[in-house]
């Protein structure tokens, strides 16, 4: 079987991959291991917030993404909602660091607003009074179900045409004259012009040599999910002190050094705990997250198990927000996303001109994978055509 491009990995990164090929006429195969897709790209909140990267391409790539997913929701029927993240403060060094990321964000053209307690209170009634001094609000950010998202995507690349093998690991990826051959658990052979590997946090089958000296870290994350709470309706993507404390947007401003970290609890940051909520149409609200680290050759150090100390630390700290009984919590599950260390945002090797590495976006995938695969795309095939807009 002869390709274009094979994609290795149907996660949000992939499949991102496998839409731009199909856009520019390439014809494309994804292969997953999985019988779909069932890592990082299922398993998170399905926030895009370009809102929490720096002012650098990565934030330029959640900008198309968002207006991507919002293409998609009107004109494929994808379940995304344009509701807006709102990021809230609760201490005045808190704020102070929202004040200033609003000049710079409306200096770069990326439209929000300053929120007063009492117009946050009112746009969120279920909010802690006692919680919030302020807020940042970003009205033009989106959110997803991430499952629904992925069933969604694949099912309109199989209608451009692109070939989804499910249930398919690739065992061998071997660069030839002017091609990639691809090798199957199952014994098939696929080839192709060019092969993309976005293989997320599994390292168990392909390259060990190259991943040896990787500069990558496996990092996991506890999430919790409400039963159905019909009377607290907080739309959007809800982001808290402790989210303005640890994203990159707001660390480089000036009053982000003076934070008083003593006005924290260091059982949170040591778990790299903060607060993030989004509920779903059901009326359920997902709560997260925590944040362990291990190099990816020591991946064995993160316990597959949900560790209820970190689930009652995100809980009593949510409490403090959001109000709610704990019995209200319905489910409960881990997920893990690999991650570079290096200031690049993702890891990247090419072998040849056939097979490019492409894996490590860290906690910024679904927001920014869109924008990454069109450059990549058009970068790895040497394309004029792919614009930037969506
Ligand atoms: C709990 C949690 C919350 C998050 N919240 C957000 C959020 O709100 N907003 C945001 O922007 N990002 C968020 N993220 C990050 C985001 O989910 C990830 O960045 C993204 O999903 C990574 O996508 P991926 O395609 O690289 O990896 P994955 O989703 O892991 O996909 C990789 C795929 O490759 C397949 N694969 C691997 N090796 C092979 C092989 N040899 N053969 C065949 N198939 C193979 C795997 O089966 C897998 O399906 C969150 C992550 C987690 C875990």
């Amino acid at each position: 079987m002869n390709y274009d491009l094979a994609v290795v990995g149907g996660g949000i990164l992939g499949s991102f991959h496998a839409y731009h090929a199909a856009k520019a006429g390439l014809k494309t195969i994804i292969i997953e291991k999985s019988p779909k897709a069932m890592g990082a790209s299922v398993r998170n909140f399905g926030q895009v917030v370009p809102s929490g990267f720096d002012l650098n391409r990565w934030h330029h790539y959640g900008r198309y993404s968002t207006e991507l997913y919002k293409q998609f929701g009107r004109d494929h029927g994808f379940d995304v909602f344009e509701n807006g993240s709102t990021y809230i403060a609760s201490t005045m060094g808190e704020l102070a660091v929202l004040e200033e990321a609003y000049q710079r964000f409306l200096e770069s053209g990326y439209e929000c607003e300053l929120w007063s307690k009492s117009k946050l209170i009112n746009r969120y009634p279920a909010v802690d009074v006692n919680y919030p001094v302020g807020a940042l609000h970003f009205p033009q950010e989106v959110s997803v179900i991430p499952g629904n998202l992925m069933n969604q995507l694949h099912g309109m690349l199989e209608e451009m045409g692109v070939e989804v093998l499910t249930n398919t690991a690739v065992v061998r990826c071997d660069a030839e004259a002017d091609s990639a051959l691809i090798l199957t658990a199952g014994g098939m052979r696929i080839s192709a012009s060019k092969a993309i590997i976005c293989n997320g946090s599994d390292f168990e089958f392909l390259y060990p040599e190259i991943f040896a000296n990787a500069p990558l870290e496996l990092v996991k994350l506890q999430m919790l999910q409400t039963h159905p709470i019909q009377k607290a309706r907080i739309p959007g993507n809800i982001l808290t002190g402790l989210s303005v404390r640890r994203y990159e947007s707001f660390k480089g401003c000036h009053a982000h050094a003076l934070l008083d970290p003593s006005e924290v609890n260091t059982d949170l940051t040591d778990n790299g705990i903060h607060i993030l909520f989004k509920q779903n149409p059901d009326g359920s609200v997902v709560i997260g997250d925590s944040h362990h680290y291990a190099d990816i050759h020591r991946r064995d150090q993160l316990d597959f198990a949900e560790n209820g100390y970190v689930n009652d630390l995100i809980l009593n700290e949510a409490n403090r927000i959001i109000p709610f009984p704990k019995s209200k919590i319905a489910r409960a599950w881990s997920g893990y996303y690999s991650q570079t260390t290096s200031e690049e945002g993702i890891f990247e090797f090419n072998i040849e001109n056939q097979i490019y590495i492409s894996t490590g976006i860290g906690g910024k995938g679904m927001t920014a994978s869109a924008g990454y695969a069109a450059e990549n795309i058009k970068r790895i095939f040497a394309l004029e055509k792919i614009s930037m807009k969506a």
